[in-house]
């Protein structure tokens, strides 16, 4: 399966930060991505945590959970987390190749861009 190096909208213009993007991690260049992980079928095997340790954390319960800026676990039922700045490549990859296809990473416009639902799915 191929992705393109920089994610597209439906349009095919690329999903790129704005210089005023609302979120402190947002870099000009680099695609304003939201993750979250569906505890419900995550396998607990860990790609993501090695791929992008940055994002993606286990809790005591084995599963996988997106953390804040602040390195806080977001527990709550689909809490989500900007990509930070450097990690749109690990991200994109460990919502591609995550086992339980339970990593959901979607553009600023609310289209999927990898994981579940994602084009070329
Ligand atoms: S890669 Fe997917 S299945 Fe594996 S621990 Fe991460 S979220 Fe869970």
């Amino acid at each position: 399966m191929t992705r393109p190096a920089t994610p597209t909208s439906t349009t095919g213009a690329p999903l790129v930060a704005a210089t005023s993007a609302p979120s402190s991690v947002a870099v000009a260049g680099e695609p304003v991505l939201a993750v979250r992980v569906d505890q419900d079928l995550c396998t607990g095997d860990g790609l993501c945590v090695q791929y992008a340790p940055e994002v993606f954390e286990f809790d005591i319960d084995g599963l996988a959970y997106v953390k804040g800026e602040d390195g806080e676990l977001l527990t709550s039922a689909g809490a989500s987390v900007l990509a930070p700045a450097g990690c749109t490549r690990a991200v994109l990859d460990a919502a591609e190749l995550c086992p339980g296809e339970c990593i959901f990473v979607t553009a600023a416009d609310g289209s999927v861009v990898a994981g579940p639902g994602a084009p070329g799915t």
